[in-house]
């Protein structure tokens, strides 16, 4: 038998447990090319097919564009917003269209029209031009890529089992993964993406940051991957992929049986209630929901509603969904956070006007205070929704009161505005601020005041508190041990609420980390909310624990005033 080469094992951070195995594929957004459509159709109504196609391509492009000037800067985005506009040029578009009126298809036609260009400039002698001419085969394929209907993503489908790999993908690339993705692993990343947050909800295993993946691997080769702790092996030998099958199968059994039924509250040792709620981000994850026996919904990111969306849905389409969440936690309340559009979520053209670049830059709030008509179609629909259940409702990235008082008004005018038939019960619904920018921690006080509960959200409280962008792969080491600084904004957010009766729930990742619950249990913490795949550990963690000793040791973590001390304590004061 000829000697098999060894394995090569790669290391990252693991960032959604579980172990995938399967035939390596690499996830690129360039098509293959696709054969030219069979028949014969009209002149004409192939133009407005390729017009059709050379929109579309415009609006992913663009919003890709603005998707990358926010992850990697204006230089990054800048060549997807060159591209988008080449879309429109005059001279491009005429010369197609006149190979289309002589008889060419709309691929041939573009295929035609790109190659000339490109040609004419690489033939120059400019040497910038001559790079540039690359450019014109980048639009080609995303015009193609239209015309056929086919996605990069479901000529995966195709493969079998597979294991992908990436520089970086997208949370809208993420949703549309078909089931035969068993695993992901990317060059870059970390553990509080949104990207990553969805392979978690969506329990795909994933491992980031491992670096020159795409240098090392070969597409086709066997490939075991632990997303728990974050290896990457590469050739895996069939006896390995054999062993982690049966692993899998046996891990993938079940959990423990939960002696917890719905409605159960959870309780320390000494009896303080601590809510155990989920995360949500995608309809799918509610059929998870009956596993794990959330108390209800902490979080459900809306804006995933409209991401993955071709086109926008109808008001009345966005009602069914919000409604259908709502009747399947009933009498569970639901937490609604209004559409948190920006950084790596940017709003699908289809709802701002492609060319509308400025509301690119806001996020959160502030972005629904500049496009109030969807705003308040966007609450009417959780407003109706709320009589069909319970519902409460948070906007995500409050600055501080004016701009909360400004979304409260739009709140309750959207209220009065309703049919009375239609209004919520008591023609209000619980407003809660989330907090997840410094300044809005700081100014809790009032917040807490005005508002009827929070949730801090420590995946942006933290990249804003110490000022690393919450993708940066070192950030799991923040996120894991709890920096002094979060801890004590997290401590004063408690305090002020507290003082105002206003309960206060975590819902960024920090609420599932073993070594970090017993702190914000000890902080006073009335609920975390997580994603489904860790609730039952962490109510056997809340189970396990007495208040006495939680508040004890948050009063102790709260002198801390390194990293590296905090991580000695918790570890020394946590079994996990
Ligand atoms: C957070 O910032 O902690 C949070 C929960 O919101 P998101 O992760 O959706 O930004
Ligand atoms: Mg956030």
């Amino acid at each position: 038998m000829a000697p098999t080469s060894p394995p090569t094992i790669l290391k990252g951070l693991g960032v959604s447990e579980g172990i995938g195995t399967g035939h390596f594929a690499i996830f690129s957004r360039s098509v293959q090319k696709v054969p030219t459509p069979s028949g014969a159709p009209s002149e004409q109504s192939e133009i407005l097919r390729y017009r059709q196609a050379r929109d579309e391509a415009e609006k992913r492009l663009s919003r890709a564009a603005a998707q990358l000037t926010r992850e990697l800067g204006p230089q990054q985005g800048g060549i997807l917003g060159a591209h988008a506009l080449m879309l429109k040029d005059a001279l491009f578009n005429q010369e197609i269209e006149l190979l289309i009126q002589k008889g060419k298809t709309a691929e041939a036609a573009v295929e035609m029209v790109s190659q000339k260009l490109a040609d004419r400039l690489s033939a120059g002698p400019n040497s910038y031009l001559n790079e540039r001419s690359s450019d014109f085969q980048n639009i080609a394929d995303e015009i193609i890529q239209e015309l056929s209907g086919v996605s990069p993503l479901s000529l995966l489908s195709e493969l079998g089992e597979i294991i992908l790999g990436a520089r970086e993908i997208g949370p809208a690339d993420i949703v549309e993964l078909p089931s035969n993705v068993k695993g992901l692993v990317l060059e870059t990343g970390s553990a509080t993406t949104h990207a990553t947050i969805l392979a978690r909800s969506l329990r795909i295993p994933m491992v980031v940051g491992v670096g020159e993946l795409l240098k090392s691997a070969k597409e086709g080769e066997n490939v075991v991957l632990d997303g728990g702790s974050g290896q990457v092996i590469l050739a895996a030998g069939m006896e390995l992929i054999e062993t982690h099958r049966k692993h899998l199968a046996q891990s993938s059994s079940g959990p423990a049986p939960d002696s917890i039924m719905q409605g159960d509250p959870v309780l320390t040792r000494d009896g303080r209630r601590v809510k155990i709620l989920a995360n949500v981000t995608l309809m799918r994850e509610l059929e998870n929901l009956d596993d794990c026996h959330p108390e209800g919904i902490g979080l459900f990111r809306t804006e995933f509603l409209f991401l993955h969306q071709t086109s926008m849905p109808s008001e009345e389409e966005q009602f069914e969904r919000i409604r259908r969440v709502v009747e399947a936690l009933s009498p569970r309340r639901v937490v609604f956070r209004t559409v948190d559009f920006g950084a790596d979520k940017p709003a699908p053209p289809h709802l701002t006007g492609a060319s509308n670049q400025a509301s690119h830059d806001l996020r959160g709030i502030r972005w629904c205070l500049e496009h109030l008509d969807f705003f308040r179609a966007h609450l009417r629909t959780i407003l109706r929704a709320s009589r069909f259940g319970s519902v409460a409702i948070m906007f995500p990235m409050v600055p501080g009161l004016e701009i909360f008082r400004k979304a409260k008004a739009v709140l309750q005018e959207t209220i009065a505005s309703l049919p009375l038939d239609e209004r919520p019960r008591e023609n209000s619904v619980p407003l809660g601020v989330m907090i997840e920018v410094p300044s809005a921690a700081l100014m809790a006080s009032g917040l807490a005041r005005e508002a009827d509960f929070f949730s801090i959200g420590t995946n942006d409280l933290l990249q804003y508190t110490v000022g690393l962008d919450r993708q940066d792969p070192t950030m799991i080491m923040l996120n894991t041990f709890l920096p002094p600084s979060l801890l004590r904004l997290i401590h004063f957010v408690v305090e002020e609420a507290h003082k105002k009766g206003k309960p206060t729930t975590i819902c960024g990742e920090l609420a599932h980390v073993p070594i970090v619950i017993p702190v914000l249990v000890g902080l006073g913490i009335d609920a975390l909310s997580m994603e489904t795949s860790w609730i039952p550990r962490a109510r056997s963690i809340i189970q396990s624990v007495s208040f006495e000793e939680c508040s004890l040791l948050a009063k102790q973590a709260l002198e801390i005033e390194t990293l590296a001390e905090m991580k000695n304590l918790l570890e020394k004061a946590s079994p996990y």
